[in-house]
């Protein structure tokens, strides 16, 4: 492969697993092969600055920006670290710093694996939590932040700044880790894979009375804003400690090379025994004025470094290896391994990932082989121990024939995975797609789980997901634990699915790569079902997001008989198939500032934003003087209600708010305006020491 060819590569699969870790919270591969190949396509770049390009990976922080909460401008970025796993390059980072300031302090702490947050205070009460997002923007989660216990909502003690930002992390103790999992596993979703996912989806559940639920912590480490108490960040953390804020008390200064890897040796052990997860060692310079000497690259300050830890490795006996079938078909290989210990859990099965993964490791059924767990995947074989293969061990054949059905396997160009073609035949597949339909984000079947599924499909009762609008109430009761009142709330609850907006039911087709962002696109660009049925290829490829790829399987679906006959099928049974109404309802609202604040009960906070913007308003992300209405809903944040009695804002209630714009509805979806509503932030904080 080219350079050219090598960086472009590179940027598209960086992307790709920054999204998913950020935005899915559910990462393909381990933070090691991320930094490693994030290492690689530095080098590559900064020996070919002829390919520069300011959207890079190696250039931006990787967003965990989503569409469900408003975006708020950062006071300043919000930056990353730039890291290391070595301790030869860790010293040389120590040697450039001590020769460049002279007399250096560092503040040596924990890092913490958890998900970034920035909280602002004013006159001592908390006023927003804000999530990195891109580093320039990110997603206000006020209201979930608000339900963490160690998140002073007003501050104690004195001398904080009228206005100020603290940043830190925010982390699943292993306890709440294990406890969410088991309830998880009762309830037969999906676990999380591990705490940083865990918090990091926490945080950004639409319904704050489940964050409250799942026992998050919030650590702070930095405090930022015009006028801190004092000019280097040790005293200024100890100074956020008295005010209430959580501080680390596990970080030193160190004033050499020696105490700083005494500080890691420490910790690379003793981290084991903290109750919450840990991935590394923050080295950072104390004091600001040389802080400020030695600046920022595009992503990172020049002041600060990660040392990572490495993921945890243990030898174990590859005994099988499986084959699972995705509901499109994707063929997943596992591992099924000799029980063994690592990094504090008993590992079974390691995924493969698909055939050029086991072609690239060699492996073979019999092999012993290492498995590599970083606290932040499921657990994954790096190598195989040569030395202990067996003489008579035979290569791994990779199965051609569908473990389920039997159809010849297929690969599609460009693709890593095998398929099992026979989508309308293949049990899997079937199963697959009925529980994607139901799933919460797309049509919101609730009581219908993974095993009710199959056994309607056992039954015959439910063959594809039109079915489910054919069933009756008497069908489901007779199954095994179900009785009449589940069968009813069942029952009940498809009914409700007939009113879930457009691109839900898009998302909820379950058509290859078309997940639920794209599919707000396409609901926003066609505006019904059968302008997308109806869509050429041209017209696919020019919705946002809609690439080649995407646009040819849009085709394909749309291009089957069947496919084609039970969307018909899902119309005869009412599913929404028109987005509602793009267009201004009104302008009653033109030239009003509204503030939302609080939970609601007949609306969430999305509707009654998309509202005021159908009626021509403007969400406002915090009080001001030109607020025209604080739209105040049940546990209202106490800061915003002072601020509007302050400045005399009149406060409406959610009824007051429909009077107003003459609505009786109580499901208005504007799909135009689920995509984003970019909120502009007027925070008085310019400076910066981060
Ligand atoms: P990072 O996690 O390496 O370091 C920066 C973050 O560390 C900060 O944003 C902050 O949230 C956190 N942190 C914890 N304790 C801290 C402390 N005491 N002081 C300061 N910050 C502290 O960087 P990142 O930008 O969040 O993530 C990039 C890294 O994430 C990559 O290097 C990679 O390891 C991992 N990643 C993995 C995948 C994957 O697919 N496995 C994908 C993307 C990113």
């Amino acid at each position: 492969m080219d350079v050219k060819h090598e960086i472009e590569e590179l940027r598209s699969r960086l992307n790709r697993y920054n999204y998913l870790y950020y935005v899915e919270n559910n990462p393909e591969v381990s933070d090691f092969e991320f930094d490693t190949l994030l290492r690689r396509l530095q080098d590559l770049e900064a020996e070919h600055p002829e390919y520069y390009d300011a959207n890079s990976p190696t250039m931006r922080v990787g967003s965990d920006l989503t569409t469900e909460f408003k975006t708020v401008r950062h006071a300043f970025p919000m930056l990353s670290l730039s890291n290391t796993y070595s301790l030869e390059e860790l010293g040389e980072w120590i040697d450039r710093i001590e020769r460049e300031v002279e007399g250096v302090e560092f503040v040596c702490e924990l890092k913490f694996d958890g998900t970034a947050i920035s909280l602002t205070y004013e006159n001592g009460r908390l006023l927003r939590a804000v999530t990195r997002g891109d580093g320039e923007q990110g997603d206000d989660v006020t209201a979930n932040v608000r339900t963490i216990g160690s998140v002073p909502l007003v501050l104690t003690g004195e001398g904080y700044p009228d206005y100020f930002e603290i940043r830190g992390e925010i982390l699943m103790p292993y306890a709440s880790f294990e406890r969410i999992n088991a309830e998880r596993e009762a309830n037969d979703e999906q676990p999380f894979a591990n705490p940083r996912n865990a918090a990091a989806g926490t945080l950004k559940q639409q319904q704050s009375q489940v964050v409250a639920k799942r026992g998050l912590d919030c650590t702070l480490y930095q405090l930022a804003g015009k006028t801190l108490p004092h000019d280097n960040h040790w005293q200024n953390l100890q100074a956020a400690r008295s005010w209430g804020f959580k501080i680390s008390d596990k970080a030193r200064i160190c004033r050499s090379r020696e105490e700083i890897f005494e500080f890691i040796n420490y910790w690379d052990t003793e981290r084991k025994v903290l109750p919450f997860p840990t991935d590394g060692i923050v080295i950072k310079v104390n004091d600001d004025a040389s802080r400020r000497t030695l600046g920022f690259t595009a992503k990172s300050p020049r002041w600060a470094v990660a040392y990572k830890f490495k993921a945890e490795q243990a030898l174990t006996r590859l005994l099988k290896v499986t084959y699972q079938v995705g509901r499109t078909g994707a063929i997943t290989p596992v591992a099924n391994l000799e029980p063994v210990l690592l990094a504090g859990t008993v590992v079974k099965r390691a995924t493969l990932h698909n055939a050029d993964q086991i072609a690239a490791l060699g492996l073979r059924e019999g092999d012993m082989v290492y498995v590599e767990k970083g606290g932040e995947i499921i657990p994954k074989i790096v190598e195989v121990e040569l030395s202990e293969r067996h003489a008579d061990s035979a290569p791994l054949e990779y199965i051609t024939h569908c473990p389920e059905c039997g159809a010849e396997l297929v690969r599609y160009q460009g693709e890593a995975k095998h398929y099992c073609p026979n989508q309308s035949h293949c049990r899997p597949q079937i199963l697959g797609r009925i529980i994607h339909f139901i799933r919460r984000k797309a049509m919101n079947i609730e009581g219908l789980g993974e095993e009710t599924i199959e056994l309607l499909f056992d039954n015959a009762l439910v063959r594809n997901i039109a079915d489910l609008y054919d069933l009756k109430a008497y069908q489901l009761a007779v199954l095994p634990r179900l009785g009449e009142k589940s069968a009813e709330n069942i029952m009940q609850s498809i009914a409700t699915s007939r009113s879930v907006a457009l691109h839900r039911v898009i998302f909820a087709l379950g058509i290859r790569f078309v997940g639920e962002t794209t599919a707000k696109y396409l609901a926003s660009h066609f505006k019904s079902m059968d302008a997308l049925m109806a869509a050429t290829r041209e017209e696919l490829l020019q919705t946002e997001e809609v690439g080649e790829k995407i646009a040819d399987s849009i085709e394909d679906y749309f291009a089957d008989e069947q496919n084609r006959s039970i969307v018909e099928r899902l119309r005869q049974a009412g599913l929404q198939f028109e987005a509602e109404q793009t267009a201004q309802a009104s302008n009653i609202l033109a030239g009003m500032n509204i503030v939302i604040s609080g939970s609601f009960s007949d609306h969430s906070r999305d509707e009654l934003k998309a509202m005021i913007e159908a009626h021509g308003g403007k969400n406002q992300s915090a009080v001001a003087s030109n607020t025209t209405y604080l739209l105040a809903g049940e546990k209202i944040g106490p800061a915003k209600l002072q601020k509007a009695t302050k400045l005399g804002v009149k406060i409406i209630s959610e009824q007051d708010f429909i009077s107003l714009i003459g609505e009786q509805t109580t499901q208005q979806t504007v799909e135009q305006q689920d995509i984003k509503t970019e909120v502009k932030d007027n925070t008085p904080v310019q400076g910066s020491l981060f």
